[in-house]
């Protein structure tokens, strides 16, 4: 039996404009069991409503987080009927805990400082600057003072640039020791002498064999691409080419990070991999249950138990 529960979730500060999360729960009951998914909607992807119809008639071919979510809720009853954390359902060796990045979403200066300093505290090794503005060089170079030489730092432009300044800002900014960039310009063409390494994100979901093409990394997130299994079928297809692999949520609540967190866990029983972007609960204020995933030390456990894990 399917329930499908509609939600809305607010940010505690808006990130490029979104300032709430809303989307479907999809609840399915067998016996005793509780398989559980969410369709977390992405604006300009599907709209709620096409997400809800495609849930309510099973035609989710162009709906991907809803078929997302009533993908995922069949995992978690299947991992549970096995009894195996959905991560070991999609690799057997996988382990249980995942190093996360702490993405950073301060719009000042000093905010960002404080916020850069507090992630290296809380553990994190890796944290993420969204750049593309006038004054990237000067916020990076806080948040590098600020966590210090041993901490990862990652940039997203978001594909703010076009080539010729990607490249330029990109040469800027090398001297900060940075990790990658994510999506410096919307195809990541003409990159080729780029100092930093360059991740595929946005594009992966149009256009994955152009993004294995031209990036060294390339960014999964399980809700832009209709489940954990398109992703997973991406991610061994990027690894068998020598690519590297990083899973992030889409904003998602704690059902969508979970599936996020078993997906990266399955990812790295092939290889170690650059620190997973499952660090998005704290941006919100309110959420689906508690976060049995939340990272600690900078680290995601995924709870050794059937399934999801959550409670
Ligand atoms: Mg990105």
């Amino acid at each position: 039996m399917m329930q499908i529960e509609p939600y809305r979730l607010r940010l505690r500060q808006p990130i490029r404009e979104i300032e709430e999360r809303r989307g479907f729960v999809v609840l399915l009951r067998e016996g005793d069991l509780l398989g559980r998914g969410e369709a977390c909607i992405l604006p300009g992807t599907e709209s709620l409503e096409e997400a809800e119809v495609a849930l309510r008639t099973g035609r989710l071919d162009r709906a991907p987080a809803a078929r997302h979510a009533l993908e995922l809720a069949q995992l978690d009853l299947q991992a549970q009927r096995k009894g195996v954390p959905l991560a070991r359902l999609l690799d057997p060796r996988a382990p249980l805990e995942v190093p996360s990045s702490a993405l950073l979403v301060a719009r000042t200066v000093p905010e960002l400082a404080r916020e850069a300093r507090q992630a290296a505290a809380d553990g994190f090794r890796t944290v993420k600057l969204k750049v593309g503005g006038d004054d990237d060089f000067a916020l990076a170079a806080v948040v590098r003072d600020a966590v210090g030489p041993e901490v990862a730092l990652r940039l997203d432009a978001n594909g703010a640039w076009d080539a010729t300044l990607a490249l330029e800002r990109l040469s800027e900014l090398a001297p900060l020791d940075i990790e990658l960039c994510e999506q410096p310009t919307p195809d990541l063409l003409g990159l080729e002498s780029s100092p930093i390494p360059i991740a595929a994100d946005e594009m992966v979901a149009r256009d994955p064999a152009a993004a294995m093409e031209h990036a060294q990394i390339i960014v999964l997130k399980p809700m832009l691409l209709g489940g954990v299994l398109a992703a997973w079928e991406l991610a061994q297809r990027a690894m068998q080419r020598g690519l590297r692999v990083i899973v992030t949520t889409a904003l998602d609540g704690a059902i969508g990070r979970a599936a996020a967190a078993h997906l990266a866990a399955a990812v790295l029983a092939h290889g170690p991999q650059p620190a997973a972007g499952l660090a998005t609960g704290r941006l919100l204020i309110d959420d689906l249950c508690p976060d049995a995933l939340a990272p600690r030390d900078g680290i995601v456990r995924i709870p050794d138990v059937p399934g999801l894990g959550l409670s």
